[in-house]
């Protein structure tokens, strides 16, 4: 199977979808792989040594895609890269499952897709899990650009000239970037405490040390959707949403930075940091809203940006992955390699599992139909 790995064009972004120790097992197992000279640049992985691994580099993007069985994204294809894939090649990626306008005009390439954000949670499927690869790394990230931002020590410090506090710490959802970002906060000194819907949240918050804000469920009902589903979590009932609020709101009146994560499959995020709670926090601390992309936990983030409110920083990075770009790379490319053996046979010919549930949750197109659009 040739298989192309072309540089990511679509604006921050810095990762690339193949590393070296990637081609090298890809060449291993029977492929031709062409890498775009310069692909992984941005996250210092040189041309030569995607060359010592096996890769043949090709100069431009057109020479990937028009040689190439099977295309090797991190972004969804941008319209240049739409108008160069073809009927029958085979596109792995993060190709925004949810993006019904998106996969229209995917599918109308004819390309075979696969959009790994769409795996299942299910045990097999972890090694090929992009979202908690990305979402790891997102939230480790989110806690050191706050600490930038942030004008005081997190840390606790004693010193000849006084005694530092340590930083307070508010996390918004303990899912895997929530979880890391509780863990990266603790690591750096600071006092965390962290809410989630789903119940499985208080133990795992609390095994890293920090306070599990406590929203009781006061209904069967309420305590029924907090399940979730999936592992994902549901809308919850308006009532809940306005007591978590309250308590929030209060929380954050003591902290001095949040990191707000909470996000919901297909929909907008949900808000839980008003901008009445902005108004109520301490001047100088931090906000880092993870989910600015989908509408925001905070109303007041705008995406890609720092803004100022109340005397508030609030920070809109959409994409922090990508400011990690060479781990980030190689996790996401591990994650594909793994998605690989379930569409390409050992000897590197094309074997499309198709009965196979993470193969048919991830196929969101083929012969020119949208496949899963939700
Ligand atoms: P996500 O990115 O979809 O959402 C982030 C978090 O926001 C979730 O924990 C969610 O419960 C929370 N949230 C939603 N609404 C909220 C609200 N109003 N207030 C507070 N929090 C709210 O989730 P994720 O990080 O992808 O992970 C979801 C779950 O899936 C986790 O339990 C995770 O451990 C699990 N998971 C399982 C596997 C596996 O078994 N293969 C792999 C990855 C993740």
């Amino acid at each position: 199977m040739k298989i192309g790995v072309p540089t990511e064009i679509r604006p921050g972004e810095t990762r690339v979808a193949a590393t070296p120790e990637t081609v090298k097992k890809m060449s291993a197992g029977g492929n031709q792989v062409l890498v775009q000279a310069g692909a992984g640049r941005l996250a210092s992985f040189p041309d030569e040594a995607y060359a010592a691994a096996g890769a043949t580099l090709v100069p431009d993007a057109a020479q990937v895609y028009a040689q190439a069985e099977l295309v090797l994204k991190v972004q969804a294809p941008q319209e240049s890269e739409l108008a160069q894939l073809r009927a029958g090649q085979i596109l792995l990626g993060m190709l925004n499952p949810f993006d019904a306008e998106g996969l229209e005009k995917l599918a109308a390439t004819g390309v075979t897709g696969f959009s790994l954000e769409a795996a299942p949670r299910i045990t097999r499927a972890q090694s090929l899990d992009v979202l908690s690869s990305q979402a790891n790394i997102a939230g480790y990230k989110a806690v050191i650009v706050a600490a930038d931002h942030y004008g005081r020590f997190m840390p606790m410090l004693m010193t000849a000239a006084g005694t530092v506090k340590a930083a307070r710490v508010v996390v918004l959802g303990a899912g895997v970037a929530g979880l890391q970002a509780i863990a990266t906060a603790k690591r750096l000194g600071a006092v965390v405490e962290a809410s989630d819907v789903r119940p499985a949240a208080k133990e795992q918050i609390e095994s890293l040390g920090a306070k599990f804000i406590d929203v009781p469920y006061e209904t069967d009902e309420e305590r029924e959707i907090a399940q979730g589903v999936g592992g994902y979590a549901r809308p919850m009932p308006a009532a809940w949403m306005a007591r978590q609020a309250a308590l929030v709101a209060e929380r954050c009146k003591q902290a001095d930075i949040v990191i707000t994560t909470a996000l919901i499959p297909g929909r907008p995020a949900p808000v839980l940091v008003s901008e009445e709670t902005v108004a109520g926090m301490k001047p100088g601390s931090v906000i880092v809203d993870l989910a600015v992309e989908r509408g925001g936990n905070c109303p007041l983030s705008r995406p890609d940006q720092v803004v100022e409110a109340h005397g508030v920083k609030i920070v809109g990075y959409t994409n922090l992955a990508a400011q990690v770009a060479t781990d980030a790379s190689a996790l996401y490319a591990r994650n594909l390699l793994d998605f690989l053996k379930l569409v390409v046979a050992q000897d590197g010919a094309p074997a499309i599992q198709r009965e196979d549930e993470i193969v048919a949750a991830c196929m969101v197109c083929d012969a020119n139909r949208v496949l899963r659009n939700k």
